[in-house]
């Protein structure tokens, strides 16, 4: 939230509000129509006081951290929804080809042809949130992912991070200035556009992906009941919600006009960078090898 209201977008800035604080309240909890295990609910803050130190990276910085966060969750949403759709399509195919009531169905081309587009609209969906990773992983954030000390941080164990004088040089300020600065250092505005565009569009095709493969698969099944039915009414149920959460699905889509319709976000992009996962540790290691990008941008 901005902290001078007459300047909302230079002040925009992200907190950290204990759910002890006087004033806070759960104000609704919803009763939702899927996705039911994972609750969610309406919170308020009635001039609720944050001291500065809960403050989440700098005031008036809450924008762009907003921006690199949504970057990051969008794909796995896109990710959530792929797999909503890919349980439907194997639950169908399993039915058609196992249950004794939807014998001969297979041999129908009206049911083959809604099973190929089931399986093209899931793979389309799947390359979608794998380029939007892939793009986060090696531009947008492929900098600092590869930078010396954050490749090193990655092989101290979690028992050492924890220990109080390294969990406190951590969460320091002078940490928090390293890392900011690294990412100014690192990438740039438009990368960072640029990847909020592509991850927005792996949301947004992905939910809508979802919808369309739980649908057809309930038509496919029609009236005859049994657990097949009941379990695509429960994907279908759950694949809603992948279309309104972490932003509704048109306003993910003017993220993707923003950054990719738009000729000049294109260009001015930091080069790809490549990096390697390192089997044992899990840690990013090499990232010197850059593939070659020409001037405007684009890959060569
Ligand atoms: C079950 C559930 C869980 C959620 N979980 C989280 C969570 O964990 N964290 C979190 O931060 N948020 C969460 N949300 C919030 C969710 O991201 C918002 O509800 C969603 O982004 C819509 O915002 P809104 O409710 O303010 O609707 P509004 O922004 O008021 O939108 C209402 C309608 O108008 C449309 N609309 C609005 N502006 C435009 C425009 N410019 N052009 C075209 N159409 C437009 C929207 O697409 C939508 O259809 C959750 C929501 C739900 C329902």
């Amino acid at each position: 939230m901005p902290t001078d209201p007459r300047r909302p977008a230079e002040t925009w800035t992200c907190f950290l509000v204990d759910a002890r604080s006087e004033g806070f309240s759960v104000s609704r909890v919803e009763h939702k129509m899927g996705q039911r295990a994972c609750p969610a609910a309406e919170l308020s803050f009635d001039e609720v006081f944050v001291p500065d130190e809960r403050i989440v990276g700098r005031e008036g910085d809450g924008a762009p951290e907003t921006t690199i966060v949504l970057a990051c969750s969008r794909p796995p949403v896109g990710a959530i929804a792929t797999g909503i759709a890919r349980g439907a399509y194997e639950r169908v195919l399993s039915w058609l080809e196992e249950d004794h009531a939807a014998r001969g169905l297979l041999e129908r081309q009206h049911v083959q042809l809604a099973l190929a587009g089931m399986e093209e609209e899931i793979h389309l969906a799947r390359q979608l949130y794998m380029d939007a990773a892939t793009e986060l992983d090696h531009r947008a954030l492929g900098g600092v992912m590869s930078h010396p000390s954050v490749r090193a941080l990655g092989h101290v164990p979690a028992s050492v991070r924890k220990r109080a004088p390294v969990r406190g040089w951590l969460a320091s300020e002078r940490a928090r200035d390293a890392t900011v600065a690294l990412l100014h250092r690192t990438t740039s505005e438009r990368a960072v556009t640029r990847s909020l565009a592509l991850s927005s569009m792996a949301k947004a095709r992905g939910g809508d992906v979802a919808m369309r493969v739980t649908g057809a698969a309930l038509e496919l099944v029609g009236l005859r009941s049994g657990p097949v039915r009941a379990e695509l009414e429960k994907l279908w149920r759950d694949a809603k919600l992948c279309q309104i959460y972490e932003g509704t699905n048109q306003l993910n889509r003017l993220e993707v006009y923003r950054g990719l319709c738009h000729r000049e976000t294109i260009s001015s992009l930091p080069p790809l960078r490549r990096i390697q996962l390192n089997g044992a540790a899990g840690a990013q290691t090499d990232a010197r090898a850059h593939i070659s990008v020409n001037g405007d941008g684009g890959e060569s």
